[in-house]
């Protein structure tokens, strides 16, 4: 399942019809290496279980919000799912629809509000009540009805990672289950908003469907309670979330399988006609893209081994912000038996900067190491920390290779700083 289209030919690992040496020396290291096949694979699970189902995909922009994957997204038919008006910017830039867009998070402001009333977004996922009067209140501005969901904090355990869990009492996100019903009281009296379903989204990384059904459970008593008081849904957005395989103990199920599973139980608990919306981002690209790093030093010291790679936590940050575990391959596999243990860090003036660790590697300096499972949050949350340009950004299609971002240069870096006047 991991990587499939990152595969060892001639023991040189490829991506599709290319070695990734010579990828490495046409777009240079570090380089994240995406694959359109992979892209379109992930998303076709899910819409053939969409498919005559009234239920849409609404890609999370944030999980890897290139242009040239949010306009392959738009071209499969797919909605979006944004945090901000820049990222709203990017799927109009791409060619995207912004009639099928939702809006989510917790602190959109005013600025970013009007902007999306303006372009007029399909749906806000509304997360409190203070946001909804000042939704409100920017509607009226606008002199528009913003639609809306609010977003209900189920109270589950995703059993994920704390940083990525979002559906617990404890999390800032979403209104507390107790008080989604006042909540809809209230943006019924409210002017300028237009309720039009309901949200939730219980984290990310959860690779059982389980912790889904469980909040799909309580958004639908829910749902029921509000027609009992003439509060009609038209639709029932559930949230991303779903997980990929890093490391072989993780088993999620495919795009396909989660969607009709979860469609089925809410058919189940009386969806009737409602329009069902997945907002998938990291399922939907995590294992289409790959990190290509070149091994700069080998440092063995008296504790441990140190392979010290060009790439760093500003490329990719999981690792260091969420101990998060990738797996490192060698582009070119030796024969020899000179495997050692390392752990493979960056440059970056860190102890924190690693990216994976306690790797039975066989190496050399100038040796080309291939990180998998980085097409989500891997460039999109990269830096620039240590004044290091971020990574050029490349598609493979078949037999192409498309440069989809140039790397940063060092000027671009500092170009809008100014320095004190004289
Ligand atoms: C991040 C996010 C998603 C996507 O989560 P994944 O785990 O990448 O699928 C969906 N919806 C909301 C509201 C999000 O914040």
């Amino acid at each position: 399942m991991t990587n499939a289209f990152f595969t060892y030919r001639d023991d040189v690992l490829h991506a599709e019809a290319f070695s990734l040496s010579e990828l490495a020396e046409r777009f240079g290291t570090p380089l994240y290496i995406y694959s359109k096949a992979a892209l379109t694979q992930a998303y076709d699970a899910y819409s053939n279980a969409c498919k005559g189902k009234n239920a849409t995909i609404h890609y999370a922009v944030k999980a890897n919000s290139n242009l040239a994957v949010l306009s392959l997204f738009a071209e499969l038919g797919a909605g979006f799912d944004i945090v901000s008006a820049g990222e709203l910017s990017r799927v109009i830039a791409a060619g995207g629809n912004p009639n099928r867009v939702v809006f989510s998070g917790v602190g959109k402001h005013d600025d970013e509000m009007r902007y999306a009333l303006e372009k007029d977004v399909f749906c806000f996922n509304v997360e409190s009540r203070s946001e909804l009067t000042r939704l409100n209140a920017v509607a009226r501005e606008v002199g528009k009805r913003a639609r809306l969901s609010i977003r209900v904090n189920p109270n589950v355990d995703a059993k994920t990672h704390p940083y990525i869990s979002t559906g617990l009492r404890g999390n800032k996100f979403g209104v507390a289950y107790e008080e989604a019903l006042s909540t809809y009281r209230e943006a019924l009296q409210l002017s300028h908003l237009q309720i039009v379903g309901i949200d939730c989204h219980i984290g990310s990384q959860i690779t059982e469907v389980s912790p889904y059904l469980n909040a799909i459970d309580k958004v639908m008593d829910l749902v029921h309670q509000l027609e009992a008081e003439n509060i009609s849904l038209h639709h029932i957005d559930v949230g991303g979330g779903l997980g990929i395989t890093y490391s072989d103990d993780e088993t999620p199920p495919d795009g396909s399988t989660f969607a009709s599973q979860l469609l089925s139980h809410l058919a189940e608990r009386g969806l009737g006609h409602r329009q069902v919306l997945f907002e998938p981002g990291r399922s939907l690209v995590g294992n289409a893209g790959i990190l290509l790093t070149k091994v700069s030093f080998l440092k063995p010291t008296e504790t441990k081994n140190f392979a010290i790679v060009d790439a760093a936590m500003n490329d990719l940050t999981r690792p260091a912000m969420y101990g998060a575990y990738h797996n490192i391959v060698p582009v070119i596999r030796r024969e020899n038996d000179n495997e050692t243990l390392y752990d493979v860090v960056g440059p970056v003036c860190e102890s924190g900067d690693w990216l994976g660790r306690d790797r039975l590697l066989n190496i050399e300096t100038n040796d080309l190491l291939a990180i998998h499972s980085v097409g989500a949050y891997g460039f999109s949350m990269s830096s620039n920390y240590n004044t290091r340009p971020r990574a050029a950004e490349i598609i493979v299609d078949g037999s192409e290779a498309h440069l989809v971002r140039e790397r940063e240069t060092i000027e671009s870096l500092f170009a809008n700083e100014h320095l004190l006047p004289k």
